[in-house]
């Protein structure tokens, strides 16, 4: 039996053209990946530091029951969060249920009826409209009496600064900045920029609570946008942060008052922080945070690789080829429905889990179009690990992401251009 590489691709179901054309576009992504790795060095280093620092110990992984109450491993975690992403306190909770539940979660915990919430970043993530009630909902903060108001980017992507300063005003609370692109094909914001504009929006109303959604941009830089002025970042334990191990989980890290407020809300005023039994998930959540800088960067290399070979087949691919990273996702366009559906098929035939099964578009609560998922996790819904998405409405973008090596990152792209070649949508 020859144990080589080639042939374990063609027993995958890998044409030797799909496996040719990905080899010559990996050669030329050497020195892009070198970059990546000094990255995950980097901040490797830093969870590592924030462990020791905290002093975490055996028992800190084992669990608690009931209330929950002296949960030493809990509150470790979240003074470890806290210690990664320099910010002043940390909410890291299995309670808190999805991304979605986390930025509701500090939403509504920070804010009062009469304030006002702006996006300066236009329409935040699908999921959110309901939250916020951009689209009618039961319970939303506009039921509540929290108005909104929203500032677009400029059609090159820069920020529209005078409109900004015109939306603030004496209501305007809270400000919300995604990172990441979402469901949109603008650019990812980097942390350099989200601190221009935290800056800009400070100079004007310094007291104004500046949120971000750093779903998916965990550890892809060295900086976090806590580094540069944020008061609140938020994300989900089933994307970067939890490193592919964590079950379920969010975090709200930021300031004592911001935190605070939201752990009141989440368990009872009067309890905060307080309650919350962490039952038998704390060892995941230490692993899947000490993992997550180096999942992170194979995530990573796995999107630059898959702009580069949908990009030279002639798709729009957002980011492109060269530019830098951001966040994990990759937005690939293919104009027609055919081509979404064929690349969530690719990536679905290569996940170790359900590879059998055929994605199909569907009506997914909180999304206004159907939608098709590809993902064959290890934990359910999971997007850390390889995974893609696109609502069935133009453009026709599907949405990349995740990998929890390269190595099967890089597989679950040629497998989507096997499909896309086998659907007869291009040749090599
Ligand atoms: C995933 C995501 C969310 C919502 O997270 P869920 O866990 O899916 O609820 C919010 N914002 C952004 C930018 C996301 O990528």
């Amino acid at each position: 039996m020859e144990c080589n590489v080639e042939n374990i691709y063609k027993e995958l179901g890998i044409s030797d053209e799909v496996y040719q054309f990905s080899k010559e576009i990996l050669k030329e992504l050497a020195p892009r990946f070198k970059e990546i790795d000094e990255t995950a060095e980097y901040n490797q280093l830093k969870v590592l530091k924030a462990m020791q620092d905290n002093k975490v110990s055996e028992a800190c992984l084992l669990g608690t029951t009931g209330y929950g109450y002296n949960d030493i491993g809990r509150d470790t975690l979240e003074a470890v969060y806290a210690s990664v992403f320099h910010t002043e306190d940390a909410l890291v909770r299995p309670q808190i249920t999805c991304g979605t539940h986390a930025l509701a979660l500090a939403l509504m915990s920070n804010l009062r009826p009469g304030d006002e919430l702006l996006s300066p970043v236009g329409k935040p993530y699908d999921t959110l409209e309901e939250v916020i009630g951009i689209r009618p909902s039961k319970g939303s903060l506009r039921e509540y009496g929290v108005s909104y108001q929203q500032v677009d980017l400029l059609p090159d992507g820069s920020f529209d600064y005078e409109n900004i300063k015109k939306a603030i005003n004496e209501k305007t609370k809270l400000v919300t900045i995604q990172r990441s692109k979402g469901y949109q094909t603008r650019p990812t914001l980097s942390v350099a920029r989200i601190g221009e504009l935290i800056s800009f929006i400070k100079n004007i109303k310094s007291d104004v609570i500046c949120m971000v959604d750093n779903c998916y941009g965990e550890f892809v830089e060295r900086m976090e946008p806590s580094d540069v002025g944020a008061d609140m970042i938020v994300g989900s334990l089933i994307k970067n942060p939890g490193g592919g191990l964590a079950p379920i989980g969010g975090y709200i890290a930021g300031t004592k008052a911001c935190v605070e407020n939201a752990a009141f809300r989440l368990t009872s005023p009067g309890l905060g922080k307080e309650v919350g039994a962490s039952l038998g998930i704390l060892k995941d959540f230490y692993q899947g945070l000490f993992l997550s800088p180096t999942v992170t960067a194979g995530a990573l290399k796995g999107a630059i690789f898959a702009a580069n070979v949908y990009e030279k087949l002639g798709y729009r691919v957002v980011p492109n080829s060269t530019e830098s990273r951001h966040d994990i996702i990759q937005a690939v366009e293919f104009g027609t429905p055919e081509g979404v559906i064929a690349f969530c098929k690719g990536v679905q035939a290569a996940a170790p889990v359900d590879s059998f099964v055929t994605p199909e578009p569907w009506d997914m609560p909180g999304y206004d179009a159907q939608v098709i998922m590809a993902a064959g996790a290890f934990v359910s819904g999971s997007s850390i690990e390889l995974s893609a998405d696109g609502p069935i409405k133009p453009p026709y973008a599907v949405y990349f992401q995740g990998g929890l090596t390269f190595e099967h990152a890089s597989f679950g792209i040629m497998k989507t251009l096997q499909e896309v070649v086998n659907a007869g949508l291009v040749t090599l």
